[in-house]
């Protein structure tokens, strides 16, 4: 039983009550740091108070990105990616690997990501380099039978929104065992390679799956990729990298649930 979780009010709570939720929505046996402990009276007023689990599990859609969230960042798939990436911007624009990794590192700050960079300001064709920087060895993914189970216990529809291309992904949910459990994958070629966090998206995203956004909760493993969600009305849960499980005061306001282990936290919220 997972106590205090909630869906998005109408109104978020001031941030002392923000980062309250990071705490009390912990799993049994993590141990945490916590400003506010879990035996005080504002934490004991919030479960009182707060909206119980059964909301979260009445979320008429799931909406999850794919990298890093379906699958641990220790898994360390984006290295790959990333070394990728370098080298095909050495080669397109003709210049070192030092200079093609600051400019990668560059796009990516502005423009969400590297291809939309390469595309606005080079005229790049985004095909061979989403073929190219995603042709990457999977032996890392393994099936997860635990977020299986939660998955299959989780109401719901479920669909994957993610800045990579859809045969990329179904390489990822095949490796883990899980994807038939989504009934959509919405990616970079669909969004016309306008990437997360930038706004169109997630618009199109909500009129092609008739989403509803109080009715939705999306997971991301990137705390800015969730900001649009939330400023729709959608419930965000933010999968925190394992880089920074330990800086509690940088959980974002945006973030209504703060999760480090996605397939136990999705496990203890479908348990019986
Ligand atoms: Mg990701």
């Amino acid at each position: 039983m997972v106590e205090g979780i909630v869906l998005r009010d109408e109104s978020p709570p001031p941030p002392a009550l923000k980062l309250a939720y990071v705490y009390i929505l912990n799993l049994p046996g993590v141990k945490r740091k916590s400003v506010f402990p879990a035996t005080s009276p504002l934490i004991m007023a919030m479960k009182q108070t707060s909206t119980p689990k059964y909301r979260l599990i009445q979320a008429e859609c799931w909406v999850f990105d794919l990298d890093n969230t379906l699958y641990p960042s220790t898994s360390d798939l984006f290295s790959q990616v990333d070394q990728r990436m370098t080298r095909f911007i050495a080669d397109f624009l003709d210049m070192s690997l030092p200079e093609a990794a600051e400019l990668r590192r560059t796009y990516y700050l502005e423009h969400g990501t590297t291809l939309a960079g390469l595309m606005a300001l080079h005229g790049m064709h985004p095909e061979a380099f989403l073929d190219y920087v995603h042709d990457i060895d999977l032996t890392a993914v393994t099936p997860d039978p635990v977020l299986n189970q939660a998955l299959s216990r989780l109401p719901g529809r479920k669909v994957i929104f993610t800045n990579g291309p859809t045969n990329h992904a179904v390489r990822i949910l095949e490796r883990l065992s899980i994807s038939h459990h989504f009934e959509d994958i919405y990616d970079i070629v669909g969004a016309d390679y306008i990437p997360k966090p930038k706004p169109e998206p997630y618009d199109a995203l909500m009129r092609r799956c008739k989403l509803k956004p109080s009715l939705t909760v999306m997971v991301e493993d990137l705390a800015r990729n969730l900001i649009p969600a939330a400023e729709m009305g959608m419930t965000t849960v933010w999968v925190r990298p394992a880089a920074v499980r330990e800086q509690d005061d940088l959980v974002p306001a945006h973030v209504d649930h703060v999760v480090d282990y996605l397939a136990q936290w999705l496990g203890a919220l479908t348990a019986e």
